[in-house]
């Protein structure tokens, strides 16, 4: 989609800083992060949101399993670390091409806002 931001990233449109990417997803640094590490992870297909995510299982859990990847390599996997998925206006979704937020190296407390 032309018009869509994280498309665009996939395309090499807009530059980012890439952590990952494979056949399916791309993981890259969000601009204004939210912890020490915050890594966007996204199917390259464009899908809007997560409810349309669940309909591609193959791609359901690529994205799982990079955002566990991601986790992984910055150390996270013992301290913890949080996969959030924004999903509609009301929760904050502000790009709808779906992303998981890896976030991870500070505590993160709960419920959260
Ligand atoms: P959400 O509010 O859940 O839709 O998340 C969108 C995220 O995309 C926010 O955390 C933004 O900081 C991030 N973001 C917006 N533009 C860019 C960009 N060009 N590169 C990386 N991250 C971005
Ligand atoms: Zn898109």
């Amino acid at each position: 989609m032309a018009d869509c931001l994280f498309c665009r990233i996939v395309a090499g449109e807009v530059p980012a800083t890439i952590v990952r990417s494979d056949e399916r997803t791309l993981a890259f640094a969000d601009i204004n992060p939210q912890a020490p590490t915050h890594v966007l992870v996204i199917p390259k297909a464009h899908i809007p949101d997560v409810a349309a995510l669940a309909a591609d299982a193959e791609t359901l859990a690529a994205v799982h399993q990079t955002a566990a990847a991601v986790a992984d390599e910055a150390g996270l996997t013992r301290p913890g670390w949080r996969l959030v998925f924004n999903t509609g206006p009301g929760a904050g979704q502000t790009v709808f091409h779906a992303h998981g937020h890896v976030l991870g190296g500070r505590p993160l407390s709960w419920p959260p806002g």
